[in-house]
């Protein structure tokens, strides 16, 4: 039974969803799916293409066309569309606005909606995002909402970022985080919220390793 668990993890950008789902996934042998991954790709295949990110019917036409994979190395996920290795292109802040643009269309939502729950159908999966315990799978056994307030996910995005040898400022990105957490959680459409029945978990002053013992232990809960 442990092996069929489906796991939501919901949060802002930056709240160590992510990783967490991540290092959670390695641990109980599940399958990782990233979905703002999936945002991303949608975003960045329109900017190449021409397609507005305003642009509902069109960009909803786009992503119904698109194949995505998901891939383990190591730690590191390789997200491929349409076979197409597109894991470092769209980690960029820009692609990341563009992110929060496109999924704010109805026809984008309901196309990538209806793949996500295809692929958590059978369980044994991680998921994360922004409306997974909320509307991708409401029946989920663990619904965690992840948090961490503004400065702290600032501080850890800055760090990312030069750490890929990026050069922002930090003012610049906690700035375009705040930008990014009002446009997510005040669309019309799936807005980022927790589930009623989520256990709302903030990282601030965890570990990454501390909270992914966290959300282990509540998995184990829900296994016995
Ligand atoms: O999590 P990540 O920062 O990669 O997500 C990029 C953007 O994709 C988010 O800011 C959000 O607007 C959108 N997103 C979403 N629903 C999801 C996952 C991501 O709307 N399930």
């Amino acid at each position: 039974m442990a092996n069929r668990l489906t796991i939501a993890i919901d949060g802002p950008g930056s709240s160590g969803k992510g990783t967490i789902a991540r290092r959670v996934a390695k641990d109980l042998g599940f399958q990782y799916i990233d979905t703002g991954a999936m945002y991303r790709s949608v975003a960045l295949v329109a900017s190449r293409r021409g397609v507005s990110w305003e642009d509902a019917e069109a960009l909803g036409e786009l992503t119904r066309g698109l194949r995505f994979e998901f891939a383990f190395s190591g730690d590191a996920l390789t997200v491929s569309v349409d076979g197409e290795d597109v894991s470092t292109a769209i980690r960029t802040p820009e692609v990341g606005r563009g992110a929060s643009d496109v999924s704010t269309h109805g026809p984008v939502r309901t196309s990538l909606v209806a793949v996500q729950q295809q692929l958590g159908a059978r369980g044994g999966v991680v998921m994360d995002g922004r409306d997974i315990g909320t509307v991708v799978l409401p029946d989920a056994q663990l619904k965690v909402f992840l948090d961490a307030n503004l400065d702290e996910r600032a501080r850890r995005r800055h760090r990312e970022l030069l750490e890929k040898g990026g050069d922002a400022s930090f003012d610049a990105i906690r700035q375009a985080l705040a930008e990014r957490d009002h446009q997510d959680r005040t669309r019309a459409i799936s807005p980022l919220a927790a589930a009623e029945d989520a256990v709302v978990l903030d990282s601030t002053d965890l570990t990454i390793e501390g909270a992914a013992a966290v959300v282990l232990s509540l998995a184990q809960d829900r296994t016995s």
